[in-house]
């Protein structure tokens, strides 16, 4: 890190000198606010309100039907996949966009299955999201062939790959701790070992460097909504290596899918390409505004992404340790930088209580059962003095016991 203590004025600094600040004017951010939760929802980029409403009253309400070929409806989800692929380095003709990320994983995790018949296993990982592994056990018990989903720790993972693994699924940065797998090395693994990976791109898609082409990568999913920033419950995309379309069958086959829609034949026909993995009719309004999201992640080069998110998890951590000592505040997220995503992930018995309280004075992250406090870092729109303005609250939180208050101790749906 530059300098130990840190100071106001050192992270000031750091903001003048951020080739990213630009992108700042692009969202809204109300005022008030220190927004450390766009690893969960993306904040709001400004053009998108305008490009919804164009959608909604010139292409619905005077278009109709006809903006299916006028506006070029049919052509978005593919274009829109494609600018996603630029971002994770998919090969091109892999990807699509479309459904929620919990159902592609069942359609990928099934084509996978399907594509390694002789074996029995899905390998994944102990601490991965609880929805990926529900779709596992889900797809399992409707296939009722045996299969089963292994679970072992991260450090497990590669030695436990053996010839009953048929799929390797993992999220590549884990969404409790922040942790980072190697992508190119475990791929290599499953693939020595014979089986397929699925990687899950929830937390990577815009917020670190992904090259899944040259991973040699067998499937992928991810969220629109995190760091894409494609509004509440955005589409998700997926990845099928081009290579495997010819042989994957996926187990959902609606008409999106079929060779051709519009022949309304009676029986299915899958697609030649990527398009077979899809389903039914997709969200116009839903992903127009994604493309606004994805277009702003275009235009942010990588390495400088990663370079200010690297920065600031650094400087969060550092902040943390000189300014939160004595409070019981235990960063769990890797001290190694190749080895962490762009989250600082903090473990406190209280995490509950104390994110409402930081919540209530404008300070957003989120809290992850049992006892974490998640502060996700998002280059495009959140600054380096935030991050002091956030933990200087933090440490009055908790100086003040101010957490204590009854009202932060109430459980809500949403944490
Ligand atoms: C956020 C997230 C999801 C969300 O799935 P949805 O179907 O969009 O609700 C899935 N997997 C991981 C790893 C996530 O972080």
């Amino acid at each position: 890190m530059t300098k130990s203590p840190l100071t106001r004025d050192d992270l000031l600094a750091m903001d003048r000198d951020d080739a990213l600040a630009p992108f700042r004017a692009l969202f809204e951010v109300p005022d008030g606010v220190v927004y450390l939760d766009g690893n969960s929802l993306g904040a709001l980029p400004r053009a998108t309100a305008a490009r919804v409403a164009d959608v909604v009253k010139q292409e619905w309400g005077q278009g109709l039907i006809r903006s299916w070929n006028d506006a070029g409806w049919m052509d978005l989800p593919g274009r829109i996949a494609e600018k996603i692929g630029q971002v994770i380095g998919a090969a091109p003709g892999g990807m699509a966009v479309g459904d929620s990320t919990s159902v592609n994983l069942f359609k990928l995790l099934s084509a996978a299955l399907e594509l390694r018949p002789e074996r029995r296993v899905i390998l994944s990982e102990r601490g991965n999201f609880p929805t990926d592994l529900y779709i596992a056990q889900g797809l399992a018990a409707l296939l009722a062939r045996g299969h089963e989903l292994r679970l072992v720790e991260p450090h497990e993972v590669a030695g436990a790959l053996d010839d009953s693994v048929a799929v390797l699924m993992l999220t590549h940065v884990n969404y409790h701790t922040g942790a980072m797998y190697d992508m190119a090395g475990l791929t290599q693994a499953a693939h020595d070992a014979g089986a397929l990976v699925l990687w899950d791109l929830a937390h990577s898609a815009g917020a670190v460097p992904v090259d899944l082409a040259a991973a040699k990568a067998d499937f992928a999913v991810g969220c629109g909504y995190k760091y894409l920033n494609g509004g509440p419950g955005a589409p998700a995309f997926l990845y099928v290596n081009p290579d495997l379309l010819d042989r994957a069958r996926f187990p959902v086959t609606g008409w999106w899918g079929h060779a051709a829609p519009f022949a309304f034949e009676v029986g299915y026909r899958p697609a030649s390409g990527i398009a077979r993995a899809t389903v039914g009719t997709a969200p116009m309004i839903s992903i127009a505004a994604l493309e606004v999201g994805v277009d702003i992640a275009l235009q942010a080069p990588m390495a400088q992404v990663r370079a200010k998110s690297l920065a600031m998890t650094s400087v969060f951590a550092q902040l943390i340790s000189e300014r939160c000592q004595g409070f019981g505040l235990n960063i769990i997220s890797p001290a190694d930088p190749a080895l962490r995503g762009s989250q600082v992930s903090v473990a406190h018995p209280d995490a509950y209580p104390i994110m409402q309280a930081l919540v209530s004075r404008g300070v957003i992250g989120d809290f992850r059962a049992p006892d974490v406090l998640r502060f996700g870092m998002t280059p495009l729109y959140v600054g380096f003095a935030e991050l002091w303005d956030a933990v200087e609250i933090l440490r009055d939180v908790m100086q003040t016991g101010q957490w204590r208050e009854a009202r932060f101790n109430e459980r809500r749906k949403v944490t």
